[in-house]
């Protein structure tokens, strides 16, 4: 039986399923469009997000609200959330076991949300969702598909910050699924922009 959004954030604001929630200031399950046709997994919250219980609001998060605009959307228009829902301490990357716990909230929020095209940002939500040894260098921009949902890996948007040469390839691939969003029919308004 699927649950309803309100049953899936009670469940999510009360879990102890995991150390990463001995020393968080807020649970960040994710925000926006609950209907969206698009949606963007990132890895975990970092401190600004644990601070405001909100998915990507700080600098990453700038350049994804960036990224999501040069595709033609604004943010409201889809659904961003991380593996973890709570900050890992000094922003750590999630053990795997702690992705693979916190894992059936992600999957229940995906089969409410039913979106066509998910776009997976950075190493640990590929690893966690399509394969434990992907290498996001090498196997960014290379769709999967599972159960009629497509998948794109890409780079996390902090690790754009880190190195901004890597900005023209994951712009290359958010073009990729700028394409696949108007082969489904469900092509942004505003058809798009010059780049990230
Ligand atoms: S990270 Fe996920 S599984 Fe771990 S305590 Fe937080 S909500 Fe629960």
């Amino acid at each position: 039986m699927r649950v309803s959004w309100q049953s899936l954030y009670d469940e999510i604001y009360a879990c102890e399923k995991c150390e990463l929630c001995r020393q968080i200031h807020n649970k960040v399950p994710g925000q926006g469009d609950i209907h969206a046709r698009l949606m963007f997994i990132g890895e975990g919250p970092g401190a600004d997000e644990d601070m405001q219980g909100l998915a990507f609001v700080g600098a990453a998060g700038q350049l994804l609200t960036k990224m999501i605009a040069a595709m033609g959307y604004d943010r409201e228009q889809v659904y961003i959330c991380n593996i973890v829902k709570c900050r890992p301490p000094h922003n750590r990357t999630p053990e795997p076991l702690e992705a693979q716990t916190c894992l059936p909230y992600l999957r229940q929020q995906v089969a409410l949300v039913r979106p066509r095209v998910i776009v997976l940002l950075g190493a640990t939500a590929a690893r966690t969702l399509l394969r434990e040894d992907f290498r996001i260098t090498r196997e960014h921009g290379i769709w999967v598909e599972r159960k009629g949902v497509w998948f794109m890996p890409t780079y996390h948007p902090a690790a754009l910050l880190r190195d901004e040469s890597k900005k023209r390839e994951a712009w290359h691939d958010l073009q990729k699924v700028m394409e696949k969003m108007k082969e489904i029919g469900e092509e942004a308004s505003d058809g798009g922009h010059e780049g990230i």
